[in-house]
């Protein structure tokens, strides 16, 4: 018998973790939190409802800042693939929100919730980390902000805290970078990525002057090179420059097997759909390299 907490303060939810423990568990959205129920893989005593909370600020907002955007921990991820201003500053997090499962799980889902269960094949962690995104955590006394990079340690494993809740996640100006998200389903429409390719770049006088590319479901944490994308600014954005960075990306990380797909064909895929992301992402920016 599972029992439903509806806290309307943060400290009161934070607490009320923390003195359950391994008992309690936060409930959002419900979209992972019920199927976990009802195959068994959870059996918390509570569960401690977070849509009451009244007093965490922009808990249900996206909100433009001097420094970019934040978003509630509570923002369902259909509000994010329709905000005009995620749209505008990270087109790559609301084309990831925008093909998460089906519509269904989108205006129940929210982006805390996504971001705290670390899901591997998950669409919005590997944006996050490419856009340099932070996520604001709270343990209801004080708050501290991670970068996205660091909260995701391990398969289905962040580096909170118990009793640290998701209040936000904070996105930065992207300046002149674009961004861009591509998903690759191996099995259907609405299923996780087999992988996830986000990136981010920026041109000056057709030269590399940013470069950010994460890979999504091929490890158990998002995948970023930043030897690869720090060695490559300032040179051309060219074809063969796209393709040396899908080969150094497809050598360097070493992929998952699993149902959606064996290692080989996820390198193959990573080889590709890196090259093609920065090529379509140099086109935009202003470059002409395919
Ligand atoms: C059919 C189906 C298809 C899906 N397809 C995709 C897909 O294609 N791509 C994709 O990315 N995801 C997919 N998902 C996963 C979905 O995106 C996540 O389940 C969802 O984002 C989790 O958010 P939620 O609010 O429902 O979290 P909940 O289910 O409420 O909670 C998830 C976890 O996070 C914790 N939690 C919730 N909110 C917070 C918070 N603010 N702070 C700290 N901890 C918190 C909970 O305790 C729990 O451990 C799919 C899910 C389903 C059911």
């Amino acid at each position: 018998m599972v029992s439903l907490l509806r806290p309307t303060l943060l400290a009161e939810a934070t607490s009320l973790a923390r003195e359950h423990d391994w008992d309690a568990k936060f409930v959002s959205g419900g979209t992972a939190v019920v199927l976990m129920l009802q195959q068994g893989l959870i059996a918390p005593s509570y569960l401690v409802y977070l849509n009451d909370l009244a007093d965490v600020g922009g808990w249900r907002d996206i909100a433009e800042t001097g420094e970019g955007l934040r978003i509630g921990g509570g923002v369902r991820l259909g509000d994010v693939a329709r905000s005009e201003s995620v749209r505008r500053l990270a087109p790559s997090l609301a084309l990831a929100a925008s093909v998460v499962g089906n519509v269904r799980i989108r205006n129940a889902a929210t982006l805390g919730g996504n971001v705290a269960e670390a899901d591997y094949a998950s669409d919005p962690p590997a944006v996050l980390v490419a856009l340099g995104a932070s996520i604001e955590v709270s343990d209801g006394a004080s708050t501290r902000t991670i970068p996205a990079a660091d909260v995701f340690t391990d398969f289905f494993t962040t580096s909170l805290g118990t009793g640290e809740l998701v209040t936000a996640i904070r996105v930065p100006h992207p300046g002149s970078a674009r961004s861009s998200y591509t998903k690759f389903c191996s099995r259907s429409a609405e299923d996780r990525p087999c992988v996830g390719v986000a990136a981010s770049l920026a041109l000056s006088d057709g030269s590399v002057s940013r470069l950010a590319v994460a890979l999504g479901a091929v490890a158990g944490t998002p995948v970023q090179e930043l030897d690869i994308c720090r060695r490559v600014l300032g040179r051309p954005a060219e074809a063969s420059l796209f393709a040396e960075i899908a080969e150094a990306y497809a050598a360097a990380v070493d992929p998952i097997d699993d149902a959606r797909g064996t290692a080989w064909y996820r390198r193959e895929l990573i080889r590709v759909l890196v090259r093609r992301s920065l090529a379509d992402l140099a086109t935009t920016a202003g470059g002409g390299a395919r």
